[in-house]
């Protein structure tokens, strides 16, 4: 059960390794321990011990506490790793290097290297008519930001940090080792302070040390004209707080955007489809369509128009999200509706108008025919 073995055991590292060492066995252990990789049962487990183990021994006032006491109070409290709404920034990074990229081998840090923060992204569902047309938006974001109890320091205000006594302010600690080949000295980040020289004895109440607080506020997005379903959009500096003086990440909006009962869209063209009466087909027609503002745009039908005519509105259609006096055009497909029903008056003009029609085709639908059977001519050796 976590909690009951020794948090140097389940990492595998002597009581006196570095903060290196410690990030290292973690690192390889949570690697191989992963519930997503690992199917062993206890996997789970495991990983969850790993997880404690490495939060107390990487945070040198924990591990201090720890070693002195055997056990770290619940004053150190903050999120527990596992809970994934809740990582602290240097677990996040941590995973990023498990899963992604490694540093390879080389430096330790004696100063930490300022960290740009993450990124973080959140998702808005517009209308079809917002998207086209832009709109304003607020939403949530959860993210680490400065504590405003102690701006940031981890130290309870009115305190100072003092001297880390384990390496006296240097922020290195030697290790001399006797071996067979002679003498060894390594120099290593201290891990008390974790090469800062000063320690808090007294963490910020309200951060428990650690410096930033979870906060979730309200940001106000402009939405462009023109976004599209998977649109991005970037804020930049409204991600996650940096480390070290880092800069803070970016935060990204993704766009989805509804379906339009009667438009639809193609990159920056409106689809409409409105339906004519074979007359209008026929002898042409003046009519009004709808545009997405509600409004009413005229559309000419010249005299016989087919059904399936696709008409332009050039600069109907949306917005360019880069330059919104660039607008495409809305594609109006002609749906010719051949009547269900006639009364026996149009009827009776139906009839009348198919005699006038005779039974040959028109021009152009005789060359079909006559291309038809010339095909099939060919095909039976004629
Ligand atoms: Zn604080
Ligand atoms: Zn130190």
């Amino acid at each position: 059960m976590a909690g009951t073995r020794d948090y140097y055991q389940i990492l595998g590292v002597p009581r006196n390794a570095s903060q290196e060492e410690i990030k290292r066995a973690y690192r390889r252990l949570a690697r191989q321990y992963h519930p997503d990789v690992n199917k062993d049962p206890n996997a789970e487990e495991r990983f969850k011990e790993i997880n404690e183990a490495y939060e107390v021994l990487s945070d040198p006032e924990k591990r201090a506490q720890y070693d002195r006491f055997g056990h770290v109070g619940p004053s150190s409290g903050g999120p527990r790793p596992g809970d994934f709404g809740g990582i602290p920034p240097d677990i996040v990074d941590l995973f990023g290097d498990l899963f992604g990229f490694d540093f390879g081998f080389g430096g330790r840090r004696s100063h930490p290297r300022p960290e740009r923060g993450q990124d973080v992204q959140v998702e808005v569902t517009l209308s079809f008519e917002e998207a086209v047309f832009g709109t304003q938006r607020t939403v949530e974001v959860t993210r680490w930001e400065p504590c405003p109890r102690c701006n940031g320091t981890g130290m309870e205000p009115g305190t100072r940090p003092v001297t880390c006594p384990q390496c006296g302010g240097t922020g290195e600690v030697q290790q001399i080792r006797e071996t067979f080949f002679g003498r060894f000295v390594t120099v290593s980040t201290c891990p008390r302070c974790n090469g800062q020289g000063v320690i808090i004895t007294t963490p910020c109440q309200e951060c428990g040390g650690r410096g930033m607080v979870r906060r979730t506020r309200q940001v106000v997005v402009e939405i462009p004209p023109g976004v599209d379903e998977g649109t991005l959009i970037r804020l930049a500096g409204e991600g996650e707080l940096g480390r070290h003086g880092g800069p803070p990440g970016d935060l990204y909006v993704r766009v989805h955007v509804q379906p339009h009962p009667l438009f639809k869209r193609e990159g920056q063209n409106l689809l409409l489809e409105v339906p004519i009466n074979v007359a209008q087909a026929a002898l042409g027609d003046e009519i009004e369509v709808p545009a997405l503002d509600g409004s009413k745009v005229k559309l000419s039908i010249p005299p016989g128009t087919q059904p399936g005519k696709v008409i332009r509105l050039k600069g109907h259609g949306v917005p360019d999200m880069r330059n919104p006096n660039r607008r495409g055009d809305m594609l109006v497909t002609v749906r010719v509706v051949i009547p269900k029903k006639l009364t026996p008056e149009q009827r009776e003009l139906f009839r009348k108008l198919g005699e006038t029609l005779g039974k040959t085709p028109t021009p152009d639908e005789r060359n079909f025919f006559e291309k038809m059977l010339d095909a099939l001519g060919e095909a039976l050796g004629k």
